[in-house]
């Protein structure tokens, strides 16, 4: 479970600092699919990018499964990352020097998680049976995202944090990508964050949280 309490993050702006989050408090449930929605600008992914452990908040705290990340040093922020949190990241972030197959493989052989069933059944379910020797560049956009979210779920992550996952994708291949990711989520137990512009697709989630003024509204 994901406890996030009066959270709190300014950046420096050109006339001082400019607070982002004032105070975000939010509840996520073991298994719980989230989607977070609000304006550009409005913390979302500064948001997930402290929740994820990849920046500092200046104040309050976040728990998951117990414990509390906001404590933690830089080793135990990127253990963290490693073992316990996946991203997933619109702009897909695979590694071009890998093949598929590696790149589904790489993040859970990192975690000393490799599971070869666990990556094979993946990698079917996302319809990447016929390009595991492709290389990123020779993938479409829909393509790549699955392979990231094979990635991100070959590790089996307590929580997945997605940043505007089908953001770079037309609206047929984003819905089957979202459609694909909530299944696989829903079958390892995980948790799902998910950050989107789309109502619609926000609406497949079993709750919506909008940002709003530096804290969470509704
Ligand atoms: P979008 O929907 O456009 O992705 P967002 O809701 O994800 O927007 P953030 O990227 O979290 O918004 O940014 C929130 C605010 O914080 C913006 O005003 C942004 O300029 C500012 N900001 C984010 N990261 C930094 C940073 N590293 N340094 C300075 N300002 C930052
Ligand atoms: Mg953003």
């Amino acid at each position: 479970m994901l406890i996030v309490k009066d959270l709190h993050k300014s950046f420096d702006g050109a006339d001082g600092p400019v607070a982002v989050l004032r105070g975000v408090d939010l509840r996520l449930e073991a298994g719980q699919t989230m989607a977070l929605t609000g304006d550009s600008g409005s913390g979302k992914s500064t948001l997930l990018h402290l929740i994820g452990g990849l920046d500092h908040a200046d104040s309050g705290t976040i728990t998951l499964d117990g414990s509390d990340i906001t404590a933690l040093d830089d080793a135990g922020r990127a253990a963290l990352r490693r073992d316990r949190i996946g991203v997933v990241f619109q702009q897909f972030n695979l590694i071009p020097s890998l093949d598929v197959a590696a790149n589904i493989a790489f993040q859970a052989r990192l975690a000393g998680k490799h599971d070869r069933d666990w990556t094979d059944r993946l990698a079917t379910r996302l319809g990447l049976t016929d390009h595991l020797k492709k290389y990123p560049e020779q993938l479409s956009g829909g393509q790549q995202q699955r392979v990231a979210i094979g990635r991100t779920l070959a590790a089996k992550p307590s929580l997945v944090l997605a940043d505007e996952p089908t953001g770079n994708l037309d609206e047929d291949s984003g819905a089957r990508v979202l459609e694909l990711m909530l299944a696989l989520v829903e079958e390892t137990g995980a948790s799902l964050l998910t950050v989107t512009h789309s109502q619609s697709l926000a609406g497949h989630m079993q709750r919506q949280l909008h940002l709003r003024h530096g804290r969470i509204d509704g």
